[in-house]
């Protein structure tokens, strides 16, 4: 059916909304397309579903491709699982909790991990049930705590969430490539520029995690970018190495304010950052292997405190010595919404040891579901550097290049974190139990309708790759009764022919708006029933470039069906 403007819930405005700061959420609440329900929670109207659709049509026949098995998982879930991970610890804040009328404890899910592995747990019993992937479009819910981008960070969104279940490491490599490879095409058809970076460091050992981001003015992940080479990074996951000032790792402690025990908020005061800059990991050696632990939240580290829950593993401060000839490793961290890369120094007490803190969210191998605040307290942190534009390339030395992007997917080998949790394991080739491996792959699919709007729109408004446009072509009948015959006329045709359109037929509303309002709303091409009408010249726009051209109602239809 074409859709008639005349007849569809839809009103452009004419100023974006005053606390809209991205051009994503001014021009798709200016377009008509979201309206702001609460903080961060959005009403997807006709405009704004079909896109929110076609994205998820993408995506859906991609993951098929791969041979992934589309399911669907409530949102409402119990909290025990989450609390049996360490997650609900991790999250923090940031899971939403409810109780039921009993008394039980509930989350709505932000992320699916454990609730994947009890499905599986639950079906699958024999290596012969493996491998497999299984995949979900739905509802996530994360209060995030600035959902200020628009639909860009929701606290409820759309996400593609997709799981591997494997017997062996093999296998798990496989399904982490065929995601990898179901991204690049899911990217190229939606039109996106974007860049596949590492999101975790080579500190943080076997685990592959990459992360997919669309370079955007607007975004608020960071990452290092080579001129030189194909290495690109997201800074959470900082590879970039800053010489060990005055060779031992050990910064000017002195250029803090406070000299004895800072805190977090003399450290934030002394970064110029709001004390509730989340540090997330910290960087030791467990049994002389590197290791990230989580670290959520405001806190601090008591490394003695640590080293007895991780006991018997001997826990140790890394050193300057132990990124000698380790380029690899990571010497930095950004703070979230800041843009910056710290390094933080160590304990004086222990000096010359050097503490680092990454953005590697990822526990290692002993490290499994430590939570500090619960396992452990913390104790201090001292100096940072921030990474600059032009430090040296870990892979070739070159000057870095820094920029901002919107992360739009994530791809992650989780290995055995959540089956050892659930103890997930099927009978093997061998008639023994084998622990299944296991991989998660993310796309934020109403994200991508804001992150696409954001890298594609210009000063006119919202410029849609076609792949995802709510129309092909948007129909304008300039005014007068016989042009808007005309124009649905057209219109008709085109629907016939399998071209998505939209047409302005609105009464009472002058040419100078419509053309205004289809410069907003965006479609690709624009066909203008005018003053040519009653000769059967209509004329052609494309919304980009802006090439306009009259041509004869058959050519129009020759050329657009
Ligand atoms: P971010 O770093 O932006 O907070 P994340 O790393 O927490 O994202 P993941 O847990 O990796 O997100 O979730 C998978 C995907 O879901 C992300 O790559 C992103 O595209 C999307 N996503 C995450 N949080 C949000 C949100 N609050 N609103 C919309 N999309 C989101
Ligand atoms: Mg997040
Ligand atoms: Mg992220
Ligand atoms: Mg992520």
């Amino acid at each position: 059916m074409v859709q008639r403007m005349s007849r569809m819930l839809l009103k452009t405005l004419r100023d974006a909304p005053a606390d809209a700061e991205t051009a994503s959420h001014k021009l798709l609440v200016r377009a008509g397309y979201v309206r702001r329900s609460t903080a961060g929670v959005w009403t997807w109207l006709p405009l704004g579903k079909r896109v929110l659709e076609n994205v998820t049509r993408v995506v859906r026949e991609e993951m098929n491709a791969i041979g992934g098995q589309e399911v669907l998982l409530p949102a409402l879930l119990p909290r025990e699982p989450y609390e049996a991970t360490g997650r609900a610890d991790e999250y923090g804040d940031l899971l939403f909790r409810l109780k039921d009328r009993k008394g039980a404890d509930y989350v709505l899910g932000p992320t699916h991990e454990e609730i994947f592995t009890h499905v599986v747990k639950d079906q699958a019993t024999s290596y012969k049930d493996l491998p497999v992937i299984l995949y979900q479009i739905q509802t996530k819910y994360r209060d995030e705590a600035r959902p200020r981008s628009g639909v860009l960070r929701g606290r409820e969104f759309q996400m593609k969430d997709s799981y591997s279940f494997d017997v062996d490491d093999d296998g798990l490599a496989e399904a982490y490539r065929l995601h990898r490879e179901a991204y690049v095409k899911i990217f190229n058809r939606l039109g996106f520029d974007y860049r596949i970076v590492s999101a975790v460091s080579g500190a943080m050992g076997g685990s592959a995690s990459e992360e997919f981001l669309a370079p955007a003015a607007a975004g608020e992940d960071t990452f290092v970018d080579c001129p030189a080479c194909d290495y690109a990074a997201n800074t959470e996951a900082v590879t970039v190495v800053v010489p060990p000032a005055g060779g031992t790792g050990h910064g000017p402690a002195e250029e803090l304010d406070t000299p004895d025990t800072p805190t977090i908020e003399t450290l934030a005061a002394h970064l110029g950052v709001p004390a509730s800059a989340t540090l997330k990991n910290l960087l030791v050696k467990v049994d002389g292997e590197i290791t990230a632990v989580g670290v959520p939240g405001d806190r601090e580290v008591d490394l003695g405190k640590l080293a007895e829950h991780l006991a018997p593993a001997t826990v140790e401060l890394v050193t300057a010595e132990d990124f000698e000839g380790r380029p690899d490793l990571v010497r930095g961290y950004i703070g979230p919404q800041h843009g910056r890369t710290f390094r933080y120094l160590a304990d004086p007490r222990i000096a010359p040891g050097t503490a680092w803190i990454t953005g590697a969210n990822k526990p290692g191998r002993h490290a499994r579901n430590v939570v500090c605040g619960r396992d452990f307290e913390v104790d201090q942190y001292l100096d940072v550097v921030v990474v600059e534009p032009g430090d040296p390339c870990p892979r070739c030395g070159a000057g870095l290049e820094i920029g901002r992007a919107i992360e739009i997917g994530h791809i992650f080998q989780l290995g055995r974190k959540y089956t050892d949790a659930f103890e997930l394991d099927v009978l093997g080739k061998e008639g023994k139990p084998v622990r299944v491996t296991m991989g998660s792959y993310g796309i934020g699919i109403s994200r991508a309708v804001a992150a696409l709007a954001e890298q594609t729109a210009d000063d006119q408004g919202l410029c849609w790759p076609r792949e995802v446009a709510p129309a092909d072509v948007h129909v304008v009948a300039a005014g007068k009764a016989a042009q808007t015959d005309l124009a649905l006329d057209v219109a008709g045709k085109l629907e016939a022919a399998g071209v998505r359109v939209l047409v302005d037929d609105r009464a009472g509303v002058s040419p100078g708006v419509k053309f205004t309002d289809a410069e907003l709303i965006g479609v690709p091409t624009i066909l203008v029933v005018g003053r040519r009408a009653a000769e059967g010249i209509v004329e052609l726009k494309d919304r980009r470039t802006g090439e306009r051209e009259e041509v004869t109602v058959e050519t129009a239809l020759a050329r657009l069906s």
